[in-house]
């Protein structure tokens, strides 16, 4: 099951509130459920747990723990059977400050099959193989080198480590007086040919160790004849050979020639997320510097051509901390009632300004959600952008987290 941009972007969010909660002690419990594990021996384990709860000292950790368990084997019980997934349950009491507790639950199925059981129980709910899940797991070998130098990287999902940088005793094209130019230049290749080779060594090491069907590719780059050179002679593993994708041109080959030599790539890299993030961010900018350009920005205006049906692309920041919140007056007599943004720190609705009694929010949902939604509607192609790169952090601090691609100009722009 592929993710949508906005499903995976709903589900982040998620575990980001899963993190955000702790127990007072170890009494928070994750429970990971595979699909072909019986739930009938799940409830037994959940049983014994609760057995062995009564032994815990704090009476207060022993009440929430017992709790947690008899919450999470009535939930089973309406599981008669773990979907195709499998099943997580998150149940406990959370911590909400000034001595108090609330019990939380939520039950899901994630995006990819569990394979292992597990029942986990401590002062934070276990969240690990959910984010695997969510990993983006394309990875690509990356090695920069000249004849003095050479770094060795990765690239996953969007972001570059350097795991090992080396320099080389090959001696300069200048020999010292007394050498014979032909042994000078024997040693000379002697040294290359060694230098490449520990390249190849390291190389090996590294991306040995990657998961081969997780490995896409690997990226090659220095100047010109060095990088055909070790293409050329086949120093890396012959499973790794047969995996290099391109030999580019790069000036760097320390740390930042990683990240020259991923630049070079772009079109190599085009399945990657972060190059469509990027091409369309580009995208916009080239439309906003032209004067009959089809830009549109700030959520106002993006959302009248949204309205509008003139949306081509519309491009969201991954941090924008917004919600769309519906607003109604208390009093049944009024019909009062508007749609209005809010961000964490938005003070709670006042008075209704028709009658003056007291307006509350009856219904609020994440602004990316709902602008995802609106887009829907007319068939245009939603991008949620991360900051992780230049243009995406701009997005969310010069044009306030959301823009838009156009189809045609409109007066909202
Ligand atoms: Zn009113």
């Amino acid at each position: 099951m592929e993710f949508s941009a906005q499903e995976k972007y709903e589900f982040k969010r998620l575990l980001e509130e899963l993190r955000g909660k702790t127990g007072r002690g170890t009494e928070l419990i994750s429970l990971y459920i595979p699909h072909d594990k019986q739930i009938s021996d799940v409830s037994a384990q959940l049983r014994e747990e609760h057995g062995q709860a009564a032994n815990i000292k704090s009476k207060l950790t022993r009440t929430n723990v017992q709790s947690a368990l008899e919450s999470a084997m009535s939930k089973l019980r309406l599981i008669p059977r773990a979907p195709e997934n499998g099943a997580v349950i998150f149940i406990g009491a959370i911590d909400i400050g000034s001595n108090k507790t609330d019990m939380y639950s939520k039950v899901l199925e994630p995006p990819e099959p569990i394979v292992t059981y597990r029942y986990h129980c401590d002062s934070a709910f276990l969240l690990q193989p959910l984010e695997d899940m969510l990993a983006e797991k394309k990875t690509f070998g990356l090695i920069v080198l000249d004849r003095r130098e050479a770094t060795i990287g990765i690239l996953k999902g969007k972001r570059i480590d350097a795991l090992k940088h080396l320099t080389s005793t090959v001696p300069g094209k200048q020999r010292k007086g007394g050498q014979s130019s032909h042994r000078f230049q024997q040693l000379r290749l002697i040294a290359i040919h060694d230098f490449y080779k520990r390249i190849g060594e390291s190389a090996n090491d590294a991306f040995l160790q990657i998961d081969q069907k997780d490995l896409e590719g690997i990226l090659i780059g220095g100047p010109s004849p060095t990088k055909d050179e070790f293409v050329g002679g086949e120093f890396l593993h012959h499973e790794l050979q047969k995996k290099i994708l391109d030999a580019l041109d790069v000036s760097y080959t320390d740390e930042s020639g990683l990240s020259e030599l991923v630049e070079a790539a772009q079109e190599r890299l085009l399945d990657l997320e972060l190059t469509q993030e990027k091409l369309a961010m580009r995208r916009f900018m080239k439309e906003l510097v032209n004067d009959k350009g089809l830009a549109s920005y700030g959520e106002a205006e993006v959302r009248h051509n949204l309205a509008l049906g003139a949306v081509d692309t519309l491009l969201l920041s991954e941090d924008m901390r917004k919600t769309r919140a519906t607003i109604k007056c208390t009093n049944q007599n009024c019909d009062y009632e508007k749609q209005t943004t809010r961000t964490p720190s938005s003070p709670a609705p006042e008075g209704c300004p028709k009658c003056g009694s007291q307006l509350a929010i009856v219904e609020e949902v994440d602004l990316i959600t709902n602008l995802s939604r609106l887009a829907e509607q007319s068939g245009t192609t939603v991008k949620i952008i991360s900051t992780d790169f230049e243009e995406g952090a701009q997005l969310m601090s010069a044009f306030g987290g959301v823009a838009a691609i156009l189809r045609y100009r409109t007066s909202h722009r």
